[in-house]
């Protein structure tokens, strides 16, 4: 399985279509695409975030899969569902969709509308998106960046988004412990997978630390593309300093793909690849570690190492976090100056960290995690 990665430090469209029209040549996208007549490009729009702010996929990026799709004689679907409860409208307008729907022949697809597909895997019953069944294929243009609770997000994580907007949530309720919702990604990564043409992931700035949107972005300077995302997901972790082992639902995305880690070509000058100093928050592991630990130690080492979601004074009090919160663990009423948490009901899924659109809820440790948590 070849994972095609290149060097490119700006958002230039000519230099970005280039690249990608090689990567397409060589992974033989254009020869699968040939019967297919329409596609749905599958971007990460996590929320209402401007392009410079690294959360969501570039516009740039989107443009050059467009023409190169357009030039191919292609009818174009750009369409997600974005997390929380975030207007869709304030969503296209600030990643630059509007503009592209402006400027293009495309159709955007707003997934929390025009049904749902029941899809029923071993362990989990999916609703997904019609539209990802409609299109006759998927081309999934992912945003390279660590994660706050999953450790790391690209191309396997953004299929994650075929599921219609607030219905994301109750996967985190059912399913609150990170073991069980990495099950949870790479089912529905089983269930999608051999839908998707190829994938993109968009590296050329990234986030750092606190993501998928409260993180620092980063120069990264790289563009890869694979038919497989689980394979390009393993060496893009991998450049960042994760060992696969640390990444489950990344190995179970493999089982899927039928790839051993040794079956991945990547370029001879990118195998050795590894990015200086990534600052990672790393709380994914510690609830692992203390998941197989006896209830005592769990009770003290809980004391000692313990996280849960605040705010800083940057709440604007728009009610996007409460509306998103899975279990119904926040309240937010006239006078207050940002929501209140119960913490006896919060299950630490971090959606509400996720989902604001001003970067208000960050998250806060005790001196051990933070210690821990580089
Ligand atoms: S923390 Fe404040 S600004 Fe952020 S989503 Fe919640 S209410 Fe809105
Ligand atoms: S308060 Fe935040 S972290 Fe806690 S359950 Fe609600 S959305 Fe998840």
């Amino acid at each position: 399985m070849k994972v095609c990665i290149e060097s490119i430090s700006q958002y230039r469209l000519e230099d970005i279509k280039k690249i990608l029209a090689r990567s397409f040549e060589e992974l033989g996208v254009f020869n699968a695409l040939a019967t297919a007549h329409t596609l749905l490009i599958k971007p990460n729009l996590l929320g209402a975030h401007h392009p410079d702010k690294a959360i969501t996929t570039h516009p740039v990026v989107l443009e050059a899969v467009i023409q190169l799709m357009l030039d191919a004689g292609k009818d174009v679907w750009v369409g997600d569902s974005p997390g929380g409860s975030t207007p869709v409208k304030a969503v296209w307008h600030a990643t630059g969709i509007d503009d592209l729907a402006q400027r293009y022949p495309v159709r955007v697809c707003n997934f929390s509308e025009g049904g749902v597909e029941e899809v029923i895997t071993e362990s989990n019953h999916f609703s997904l998106s019609s539209y990802a069944y409609q299109a006759d294929a998927i081309i999934n243009v992912a945003k390279y960046k660590t994660h706050s609770l999953m450790l790391y997000t690209g191309a396997v994580k953004n299929l994650y988004g075929l599921v219609p907007g607030l219905k994301k949530a109750d996967y985190h309720r059912q399913k609150p412990k990170p073991e069980e919702f990495a099950h949870v990604i790479s089912e529905l990564y089983g269930a999608i997978h051999s839908r998707v043409v190829v994938n993109v992931l968009d590296g050329i700035w990234g986030m750092e630390g606190e993501g998928p949107s409260a993180g620092e972005p980063r120069n990264f300077g790289v563009l890869m593309a694979s038919s497989s995302a689980s394979a390009l997901d393993w060496v893009a972790a991998r450049m960042l300093g994760f060992k696969p082992s640390q990444l489950s639902y990344l190995q179970q995305a493999m089982m899927h793909d039928g790839i051993l880690p040794e079956n991945i070509e990547i370029p001879m000058a990118w195998k050795e690849k590894k990015f200086k100093k990534v600052k990672i928050r790393r709380i994914g592991f510690f609830i692992k570690v203390l998941a197989y630990s006896p209830a005592f130690v769990k009770s003290i080492f809980r004391r000692m190492y313990d996280y849960w979601p605040d705010f800083n004074d940057q709440c604007k009090k728009c009610g996007i976090c409460v509306k998103s919160c899975p279990v119904g663990a926040m309240t937010l009423t006239p006078g207050m100056k940002h929501p209140r948490i119960d913490h006896d009901k919060c299950i630490k899924c971090m959606c509400c960290h996720e989902v604001c659109p001003y970067q208000a809820v960050y998250i806060k440790k005790t001196f051990l995690a933070k210690f821990l948590v580089k």
